[in-house]
């Protein structure tokens, strides 16, 4: 492809992407496909002589598009949402034109630049403590942009067990790192998201999960049990996961009470606000972060609710030199005269090499400035939780945080799990399930920003239509009168 044929080929697939993402919630939300439905539309071996783009771009709507789930639909409620926006398109095309690998400041020096000193827009956006900024006087720390919260996870336990380790070593200076290691302990709450469990799995440090109160909130006494109990035994508690905004029901974790108890025991206290990070832009739901002046780090995903699309994690840290400690090599090749004088983000992650994801984060903040970001964030789905409140075949079994409701159909779980399975089927609507207690429950988020009330109202209307029937039909069979009749049938 030459650049005249890039520059028609170009303004060709933006005005795809532009009818596509407009028009998207007249398309089935889930594909109706089966696995390998792929295998017989493609040639088995790569194509010797290039195939016209013409014939490449007929693909799009003949082979990708009818296995696609379409996560900007209006009808997408499953997950968390994973919003996008035109000036974020438009900030990794840019990026993507430079692709600029920005692991030291001299491999590319606006690609940590602006990253720095966006991170620090977004701190102060979120009302994180000045500890988390790159310009202050005061701060050791700073903000990076991760590829995803669970990399972040890990990032921050492996510098959490680094720093213990060293500290261990102090006392034991004979000791292997494997047997020190061996003896660490980490505690989440059992609401964590899965990928907690993956970055201990990772690091091989145990990881504890510890029961919530009746709010699905960790609290400091059971933590504080914890810690006494596995240092009776022999262990070395190292690092607490505080979720702000659990996946299950949005519940958040107790900072207050966690912190204080993590600075006394010698802990790192990470905190993972995937979801929820984006409300804090205002300051009515800041409440929940009470107690973050003891966090070592925290993460979220502007990717998710922020409309910067993925991927793009902004991960903060109080002191850069625990990560420095654990992620620093220094190999010729990359050495530069700015070394040590600069930040080098390649000491600050997994990978070496790293994207200009600050591009797309810039122009969204730019673009739409705090305002309008907070107007975002205040349009959240209480109207769909007054639909669920106004019929009294539904329950809602958690109090609704930010944009995620819970309901189920009251009575045994069959129901809901029923009413979940005929949805799905419909491909109307993709709704995903969760359990709290041992309630099977239906989880609704508001994933696109083109929802209107017309949308919510239309999906909720087929919502209640399924169930009435459903609830009918059980009717007719005895069910709902008798529990333990309804077992046997
Ligand atoms: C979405 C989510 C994650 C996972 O995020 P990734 O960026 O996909 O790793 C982790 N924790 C919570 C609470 C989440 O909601």
């Amino acid at each position: 492809m030459e650049p005249e044929e890039y520059r028609r080929r170009g303004k060709e697939m933006v005005d795809y992407i532009c009818q596509y993402l407009s028009s998207v919630r007249e398309r089935r939300v889930t594909p109706d496909v089966q696995p390998g439905y792929m295998r017989a539309q493609l040639p088995d071996s790569a194509p010797m002589d290039p195939d016209s783009w013409d014939d490449i771009f007929g693909d799009i709507e003949k082979i990708i598009m009818p296995g696609v789930v379409h996560w900007q639909s209006p009808h997408m409620h499953a997950y968390f949402p994973a919003l996008t926006s035109w000036p974020s398109l438009l900030g990794d095309m840019l990026a993507d034109a430079i692709n600029c690998l920005g692991f030291t400041w001299a491999s590319s020096p606006a690609c940590t630049e602006l990253e720095m000193n966006v991170m620090d827009w977004l701190a102060k956006m979120l009302g994180l403590p000045d500890k988390f900024l790159h310009h202050h006087p005061d701060s050791m720390g700073g903000g990076v942009l991760q590829s995803t919260v669970s990399e972040s996870t890990l990032v921050a336990l492996l510098a959490a067990r680094k720093n213990k380790i060293l500290e261990m070593k102090l006392s034991e200076p004979d000791a292997d790192e494997s047997s020190l290691n061996s003896r660490l302990i980490a505690y989440a709450s059992d609401q964590a998201h899965s990928s907690v469990e993956k970055a201990g799995l990772i690091s091989l440090v145990k990881i504890k999960f510890l029961p919530v109160d009746e709010n699905f909130s960790l609290r400091g006494e059971t933590l504080k049990e914890a810690i006494a109990e596995d240092r009776k035994k022999g262990l070395v508690p190292v690092f607490v996961c505080a979720t702000l905004g659990t996946t299950g029901v949005c519940a958040f974790d107790n900072l207050s009470e966690l912190g204080p108890i993590c600075v006394a025991e010698g802990l790192w206290l990470h905190i993972d606000a995937a979801y929820a990070g984006t409300a804090f832009l205002c300051p009515e739901f800041r409440l929940f972060l009470d107690g973050i002046e003891y966090a070592d780090s925290f993460a979220f995903n502007p990717s998710k609710w922020m409309m910067v699309h993925f991927d793009c994690t902004g991960f903060w840290v109080k002191d850069k030199y625990k990560l420095h400690q654990t992620f620093s090599v220094n190999p010729v090749y990359l050495r530069h005269p700015n070394s040590g004088a600069a930040v080098d983000f390649m000491h600050w992650q997994i990978p070496l090499s790293r994207r200009f994801r600050s591009l797309k984060l810039w122009f969204v903040i730019r673009s739409f400035g705090v305002k309008k970001l907070q107007a975002h964030v205040r349009h959240v789905s209480k109207f769909f939780e007054s639909l669920v409140r106004s019929d009294p075949l539904f329950e809602i079994p958690a109090k609704r945080h930010l944009g995620l409701v819970v309901f189920r159909l009251k009575g045994p779980n069959c129901l809901t799990e029923k009413l979940l399975k005929e949805l799905s089927s419909s491909g109307k609507l993709f709704l995903i399930p969760a359990t709290i207690h041992d309630k099977f429950i239906i989880r609704f988020t508001v994933t696109s920003q083109f929802t209107t009330r017309e949308d919510i109202l239309q999906d909720w209307n087929i919502i209640q239509h399924t169930a009435a029937q459903i609830v009918s039909q059980n009717y007719e069979k005895g069910g709902v009168r008798n529990n333990k009749q309804h077992l046997e049938l």
